[in-house]
């Protein structure tokens, strides 16, 4: 069992000047047990305390947390049954693997041959077993954090929350231990919420993704709910990596089409229709400004022969990435980034027309950066 329930929960904490600094607005979420939540957004959106709430360190100022329907507020962190790995494995140097992973269940006065048992378990199921007698010293970065999800699992909890457990290491080593999470989620069929500011490895690791901004939740949605239909312009921007490209314009009604209309303060503008199902859900915002969003790989070279509807762009620089190159280039008025196989954007720099795959593009509205839906008119 691990169900948990966060419901309009808030937190602010005291200024230097006694003003109050909110940390978390009117929170609402519910983990399924054995669900995996992942909490993403930019420094200082709320994300640890989110996590620290939950664990009991810090108390609500409103709202309730409930894990299996049991209200936590007045439980102490000791007997909520969840277990926080943290971004700096806070390992004891003076103790080994073992009785590091040992030491929350001696102070629970677990008996000596059910915390042995215990640990050996979770030893085996991160590799740790030929570590046990080693002291974090010498020990890598990797296998510290490994240490560190063994002691939480000991406890055997409802709920695991970990705080960007991956940050400290360097890339091989968070894809190794990504790939260990998700196992281990298997493997136990454990509810966990896992903070990250690496948006990658929450679309990698969650069922469901939190963006939070400002201390509240922008969208909570399945990761490819996130990427191919954002709530707003913020999550369009942080989700996807590079991220989603934005031009500012109009949209207007020729011959029975919409047309996306660049806006360009001077210089030539493009001027894009839309396809039919989006002309005819759109219709009402002929005349309005909106802001066309569309990711890198939708922006491909044109195919010879059909000028009309390429864009006229400049390439300014590539970069390859592996299998494929990331090309920048400008219009007018915006810069913007494609992706494309490695082959397919010249070396030289220069003036290149560009197929905007405008069945792919979302809009949204200029002033409050939501997502404008075909089906919310
Ligand atoms: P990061 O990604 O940088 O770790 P975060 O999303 O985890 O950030 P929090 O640590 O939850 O953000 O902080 C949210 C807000 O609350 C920030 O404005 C932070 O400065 C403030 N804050 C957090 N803890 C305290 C505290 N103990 N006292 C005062 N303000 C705090």
């Amino acid at each position: 069992m691990g169900r948990l329930v966060l419901e309009n929960v808030t937190k602010s904490f005291p200024g230097p000047r006694r003003q109050k600094i909110p940390a978390v607005r009117d929170l609402s979420f519910t983990v399924g047990d054995g669900a995996l939540l992942a909490i993403v957004g930019p420094s200082g959106c709320g994300k640890t305390t989110t996590l620290r709430l939950i664990a009991g360190l810090e108390t609500p100022d409103a709202g309730s947390i409930l894990l299996d329907g049991k209200p936590m507020a007045g439980v102490p962190p000791q007997d909520r049954d969840v277990a926080m790995v943290f971004q700096d494995h806070a390992l004891f140097p003076h103790l080994t693997v073992f009785e590091n992973m040992a030491l929350g269940l001696r102070l629970r006065k677990v008996p000596r041959a059910e915390t042995a048992r215990r640990v050996s378990a979770a030893a085996e199921m991160l590799d740790l077993t030929p570590l046990l007698e080693r002291r974090p010293a010498e020990l890598s970065g990797g296998e510290c954090q490994r240490a560190a999800l063994g002691r939480a699992l000991t406890r055997h909890p409802r709920v695991f929350l970990l705080d960007e457990p991956l940050s400290n290491l360097d890339a091989p080593l968070r894809l190794q231990l990504r790939g260990e999470i998700a196992r281990l989620r298997r493997r136990l069929s454990a509810t966990m919420v896992l903070v990250t500011h690496d948006q990658a490895e929450a679309l990698a690791l969650a069922d469901t993704v939190a963006v939070m901004k400002d201390g509240a939740v922008q969208q909570l949605a399945p990761p490819r709910e996130l990427y191919c239909h954002p709530a707003s312009r913020f999550v369009a921007g942080f989700i996807g990596s590079p991220p989603m490209n934005f031009f500012e314009g109009a949209l207007a009604q020729e011959n029975g089409l919409l047309f996306f209309h660049e806006r360009a303060a001077n210089g030539p503008s493009f001027s894009l229709p839309l396809d039919e199902n989006t002309s005819r859900a759109l219709r009402p915002h002929a005349g309005h400004a909106v802001t066309l969003g569309l990711r890198p790989e939708h922006i491909v070279p044109a195919v010879p022969g059909n000028a009309s509807r390429a864009v006229q762009a400049v390439l300014d620089r590539i970069e390859p990435a592996g299998a494929d190159t990331l090309a920048w280039f400008s219009t007018g008025a915006h810069a913007f980034i494609a992706r494309a196989p490695w082959d397919a954007f010249p070396k030289t720099t220069g003036p290149f027309p560009l197929d905007f795959k405008m069945a792919h593009a979302l809009f949204f509205d200029p002033a409050t950066g939501a997502a404008i839906e075909p089906n919310n008119q």
